[in-house]
């Protein structure tokens, strides 16, 4: 059966200490409360914090994820970290193609390809966004634009490597804005990616595929979009940052 995700872009932010006391907090929540037996919490913090996030999973009540990684296996890249460190610390996880990467940083999908690529050679499951602009939205193009970025950036992959993936379907109309997709939009597109997938690797991959939800996903909307057949969860930026709101949408399943 496929998992409910929720995973927390954390973007660049929080000092330290606030970091520190943001994973603590997480933790004496969910010491209180559990999650639904089939839900998994995934904590994605800057670079820095990756050990620190590990070293408090421990007790496992939540996964760690990496925010990037560069698209090559190792060597004479400044300021870059590979898919094989990150493996060495035994990181499970790592966002890969957010929108946020491709608008400042020029990612395209050749160079998201990559990164999977190497994520999957390193053990580490890659959760990879796709989601158009408002421009597309408005001209009806979003069918196309997420088709073309899973086709482009994933369908190389084989049926048992594509079962490491998680889909995330982020609007990036809805990223940071307070704008959220309503749950019948969420529900189309992603019932669009898992018939994208079903006609490339079979029904049986598809089924398994958890699909993201991302875009202003909160505790007072997590539940709507959550109930939806299709939709698997959310990738959160913003409410990701605050302890009860973040705890809150993990138990709207
Ligand atoms: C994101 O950046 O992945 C995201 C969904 O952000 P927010 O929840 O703040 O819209």
């Amino acid at each position: 059966m496929r998992k409910n995700i929720v995973a927390g872009n954390w973007k660049m932010n929080k000092k330290f200490d606030e970091a520190d006391d943001l994973i603590n907090g997480i933790l004496t929540e969910l010491e209180e409360t559990e999650l639904g037996e089939n839900t998994l919490m995934i904590l994605c913090p800057p670079f820095p914090y990756l050990e620190m996030c590990s070293d408090y999973s421990n007790d496992s009540y939540f996964a760690v994820g990496a925010q990037n990684v560069n698209d090559n296996e190792r060597g004479a890249y400044t300021g870059e970290i590979s898919a094989e460190m990150l493996e060495s610390m035994e990181i499970e996880y790592c966002i890969v193609g957010h929108s946020e990467r491709r608008a400042y940083y020029g990612e395209t999908d050749a160079m998201i390809a990559r990164k999977v690529d190497r994520l999957l050679e390193h053990n580490i499951r890659p959760i990879v966004c796709c989601g158009e602009v408002l421009e597309e939205r408005e001209a009806n193009k979003q069918f196309d634009v997420v088709k073309r970025q899973i086709t482009d950036g994933l369908f190389h992959l084989s049926a048992e490597q594509f079962g490491q993936i998680v889909i995330a379907y982020e609007p990036v109309w809805a990223i940071g804005t307070g704008k959220t997709a309503t749950p019948a939009q969420a529900q189309e597109i992603h019932a669009f990616i898992r018939n994208l997938i079903a006609e490339k690797y079979g029904k049986q991959v598809a089924d398994e595929t958890s699909i993201l939800y991302g875009g202003s996903c909160k505790p007072s909307n997590a539940k709507e979009l959550f109930a939806n057949p299709d939709v698997d969860g959310g990738l959160i930026g913003g409410a990701s940052l605050q302890v009860e709101d973040f705890v809150n949408i993990a138990k709207a399943f």
